[in-house]
Order: structure tokens, then sequence, then C-alpha cells
């Protein structure tokens, strides 16, 4: 009998103890790795469409113009998307909501963001109805409200308040993924971008996605330096009648050393973020090309390109134009020091620059700076600094010591 009973307490342990075994631990919350998110830049012509996945996980912002929506269609189809957690319609212009009917009426979706800015038009009326058909309602996400994306997340910065343009009115939102960092503002011109400033929330971003299409009206100064960006995403279309991207803008990426990459020169663009590094399909654009504006009320071709990734990247007939030396009165000492010669192969898809031998520790040119944005490039960096250059023959660390730190392009 006490035989028994003993046994029966062995057992009765031993199942404790598996029971215990198999009870959720209270882990400390550790975040989980960031899987990889990938950011797609549709060439949807003049308009903006970006698809982000992440583990298993997609959002839409904005959907191009109503000739765009079944191409849209067809690129989510490809990338085995049945459904949206997320459709974000940054503001009712034709150019960002037009193919999101055909969106919504094909794919499930969670979510439906839009911006407080009503239109009475027919675009603005087909995609109400759009929405009601499937029993969907976009609401206006508040300002500092945070969403989930995979191991991603996204911050709501704008609209902050009313306006009196749809532009100002755009939704606005960082999305983060690991260490890396994305910013889109839709269409938010310099009133609204002073408003996202004045919230005091940290907006700096790796990546750019370049407000209104590259408009001079986007962009101000004082927003630009907040975001300080390395990479920045122009979506336009070739020759669209706006002329964007405006000289002022590029000019400001380039006095900064940000690597631009266009839509309107490379089709889709493809941004991978593993949480650390930043790649992308396409080698920056090194034309440096301003639109013409035509002002004639031509609509802009709308057929769909193909993708065009190989586009030669040494276009360099006109001599880029200089900026303003609006920037503050540095010293820009340029020992006329000729820079190596770029690697101009076309990357392969979603790769990463293949490491390049570190420079001879020799008197000869080791690194070339950005004396404003403290930033070091190896010599071959194809987002080298055109003012406030300053070339060195300095060690790595005698570099960093004096305050600099590597470009995320080359990892010098
Ligand atoms: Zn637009
Ligand atoms: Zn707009």
């Amino acid at each position: 009998m006490k035989r028994i009973f003993q046994r029966l307490l062995y057992l009765t342990l031993a199942a404790a103890i598996l029971f215990g075994a198999s009870l959720p631990l209270p882990v400390a919350a550790k975040p989980a790795d960031p899987a990889p998110m990938e950011v797609h830049f549709l060439d949807v012509g003049q308009g903006d469409c970006t698809l982000v996945t992440c583990d298993g996980h997609a959002m839409l912002i904005d959907a191009g113009d109503d000739t765009k929506g079944t191409a849209i269609q067809n690129y989510l189809k490809k990338q085995k998307i049945k459904s949206l957690d997320y459709l974000i319609l940054t503001h009712p212009d034709a150019d960002h909501i037009g193919g999101a009917p055909v969106i919504i009426t094909k794919f499930e979706i969670t979510k439906v963001f839009v911006s407080n800015f009503e239109k009475d038009n027919k675009t603005y009326r087909k995609l109400i109805q759009a929405l009601d058909d499937k029993n969907l309602k976009g609401t206006t996400p508040a300002v500092e409200s945070r969403y989930k994306l995979g191991t991603a997340e996204f911050t709501i910065l704008a609209p902050n308040g009313t306006y009196d343009t749809p532009n100002d009115s755009s939704i606005a939102l960082l999305l983060k993924n690991g260490k890396n960092s994305f910013l889109f503002t839709g269409d938010a011109e310099a009133t609204a971008e002073m408003d996202i400033l004045a919230n005091g929330i940290d907006i700096s971003a790796d990546v750019y996605k370049v407000g209104h299409h590259g408009s001079r009206s986007s962009t101000s100064k004082k927003f630009f330096k907040a975001v300080n960006p390395d990479y920045a995403v122009i979506s336009c279309g070739e020759g669209n009648s706006y002329g964007h991207p405006h000289a002022e803008t590029l000019n400001t990426l380039r006095t900064n050393g940000v690597a631009v990459y266009r839509t309107d020169e490379d089709g889709t663009i493809i941004a991978t973020a593993d949480g650390k590094t930043i790649s992308f399909n396409v080698p920056a654009s090194e034309t440096w090309k301003a639109g013409e504006p035509t002002g004639s009320s031509a609509k802009n071709n709308t057929s769909d390109k193909q993708t065009k990734n190989n586009i030669p990247a040494t276009e360099t007939t006109a001599p880029a134009p200089q900026p303003e030396s609006s920037a503050p009165a540095q010293s820009e000492s340029s020992t006329p020091v000729p820079a190596a010669p770029q690697p101009q192969e076309s990357a392969p898809a979603v790769a990463e620059p293949a490491p390049e031998p570190p420079a001879p520790a020799t008197t000869e040119l080791t690194y070339v700076l950005n004396v404003k944005t403290k930033k070091f490039h190896r010599p071959t960096c194809n987002s080298l600094p055109t003012t406030n250059r300053q070339d060195s023959s300095e060690s790595r660390d005698s570099i960093i010591a004096q305050g600099y730190v590597p470009c995320k392009r080359c990892n010098p």
C-alpha cells in the first residue's frame, strides 16, 4: 500500500515537472531579432505607391492614380500578397488614391487610414464607395500612435490638425525595423513639416521618401536637417509636367551627401532593411537632373513603363547644378585629388555592395570627409560630398577620433 502511494507520489512529481517545464516561462521580454523588411517604391509614374513587407505582413502606402490600380494589384500578386494589414492613403489627391479602389476590391485589408481632408470629386467618391462595398471605414490615425507590422513598427507624425490643402493634410509616418528607419510624409509641404517638427519627436531616418515628389515646396531646410537621411527616394513620373524633382530639393540632397534613388530613372526601387543595414536593388542616381515644368496641362504618360534597372550610371553630360551656397560659410577645402573610378556595374538584385579592400596606409588619399555632416567615405563611395569635402590621408581611427562617423553606404 505504501509502495503504491510512493509510486503515485513519484508520478505526480514527474507530471508536475513535465507540466511545469511546458508552462510559458516568464522570459525577459527581449525583442525578437528583426525579420527582414522590404520597402518597394513602385514606379507608378507621377504619383506614389509604396509596399512594405515584414515577416509575412504587408502594408501599402498610397496607390498611384486611377490608371495604376491593376498594375499595383499585379505587383502585389507577384509578391504573393493576399491581404494587407494596413492601407494608408496619405491624402486624397488623385495621384495617391486613384488606384486604391482596385486594391480595396481585390485584397483583404485590416485597417484603412485616410487623411482628415475630404474632397468632393469623382475620384474621392469612388474611394469611399469601394470602402463602403467592403464594409471598411477609413480613419485618421492620431499623431504619436504606433502600429506593428511584423517586427517593424511605425509611428504616426501627421496630420497635426486640419489644413487648407490636401497636401498639408498628408498622413506622415516613421517606420522602424531594428535600427533601420524610413520616413514618409506624403505630399506634406513646409507648413505641415514645421508642425511635425513642433511635436519634438525624433524624425531622423536612414531613408527619406522625399516629400511631394521632390517639389521645392517640401523638404524645407530645417525639416531636412532633422531627418538627416543617408538615402532618399523620389517617386515621380518621367518628364512630369510639374518639373519634379525640383533643382532646389536635389541640391539639398546633393550637398548633404545623400544617395538618391528615383523611380523616373530606375523604375521600381526596392530597399531591404534587415534591422542593421539597408541595401537597394539599384545603384544610386548620379544624374542630379531636375525636372522641367512644361506648364501645360498635358497629361503625363500613363503607359506602364518597364522597370529600367540598367540605366547607364555615367550620364555626365551637363555639369550638375552647383548649390546656391545657401549653406553656412564652410570652407570648401577641396584638394584636387581625383576620386578613384567608381564601380559601375549594375548591382545584383538586393545585394550588399561587395566590401572593398581597405585603403593602403600610405600618404595617399585614404578617406573623403564631409566637414559639415561629419561623415567619412571611401574615395570610391557613390555618394561623395561635392561641397564641404576634405580629402584625408589619415588613418580610420584618427578620423573617428575627430568625431567623424563612417558612411553607411561604403562602410569605410
Ligand atoms: Zn502627389
Ligand atoms: Zn498631393
